[in-house]
């Protein structure tokens, strides 16, 4: 199964038709179907790792001050909790019954999945992990690609709210630019410790792309599951107001798979 990063930007995304939501809604049908998706979302972060076990997961507005349509969304898709539970056998995951679906997820899965009928649940970020040791439960997750479930990261290489530019809606600071193309470097050349080691191209380009690290961290476990073998292709690629990447990642071997890039 490949292994997908989408970046997700803002809320709104999940109610507009625009390219990129257009591009993520044409990908399902290019990907073998998943018995299952596992997200690994920015916008859960708990103190130690912990898995979503919910057989019917609710779906949390965690956002505020946007149109209240984006509040009346609701993503019925069902758990995996055999899955879950599978994941939670690994010491360093607890399973977790009061987490739904984020909208790091349903606003990414109401595109590639609109009628909500493959099971979703979702990995934490664990806020004691360094980047090293995000990357090194990527790699514990592995598994979940062999047995058809499709690793979903939702974040963003670039994220700085702080420096959105709403006059420039679809073009980027050049530190933007600088730091989506060193990731963009370090994914084809498969250097996942590079990947894990931001701080090293600078710690004030870091903080700039990432005020702080939630966004870039869903990346780390789409690295860490996937290997040498894995093709590397960009479905999507842009920027959202100056300082948002929204470029997506695909990794995997989809021989059926013809993306536009
Ligand atoms: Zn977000």
């Amino acid at each position: 199964m490949p292994v997908l990063f989408v970046g997700h930007g803002s809320p709104m995304n999940a109610i507009e038709h625009n390219a990129f939501t257009e591009v993520l809604s044409g990908l399902s049908a290019r990907l073998p179907r998943p018995k299952a998706v596992c997200v690994v979302s920015a916008h859960w972060v708990t103190s130690g790792a912990q898995v979503m076990a919910s057989a019917h997961p609710r779906t949390i507005h965690d956002f505020y001050g946007f149109p209240q349509p984006l509040y009346e969304v609701q993503y019925p898709a069902p758990g995996s909790p055999s899955e879950a539970e599978k994941l939670a056998s690994n010491p360093a995951i607890l399973p977790d019954e009061t987490w739904g679906l984020d909208h790091g997820s349903w606003s990414v899965l109401r595109h590639l999945y609109p009628k909500a009928d493959i099971p979703a649940f979702q990995l934490s970020l664990d806020e004691r992990r360094s980047f090293k040791e995000h990357l090194e439960l990527g790699r514990e997750i592995e598994a979940l690609r062999e047995r058809g479930v499709l690793i979903l990261g939702s974040g963003n290489i670039v994220h700085n709210l702080q420096r959105i530019d709403w006059n420039n809606p679809s073009g980027a600071y050049d530190w933007a630019v600088e730091f989506d193309s060193k990731v963009k470097n370090a994914v084809e050349s498969r250097n996942a410790e590079a990947l894990a080691e931001p701080q090293k191209w600078g710690d004030a380009l870091l903080a700039t792309a990432h005020p702080s690290v939630e966004h870039y961290l869903p990346l780390l476990y789409c690295m860490g599951s996937t290997g040498k073998g894995d093709a590397v292709s960009y479905p999507y690629e842009g920027f959202d107001f100056g300082s948002i990447s929204m470029r997506m990642i695909l990794f995997g071997n989809t021989d059926s798979v013809h993306l536009q890039t």
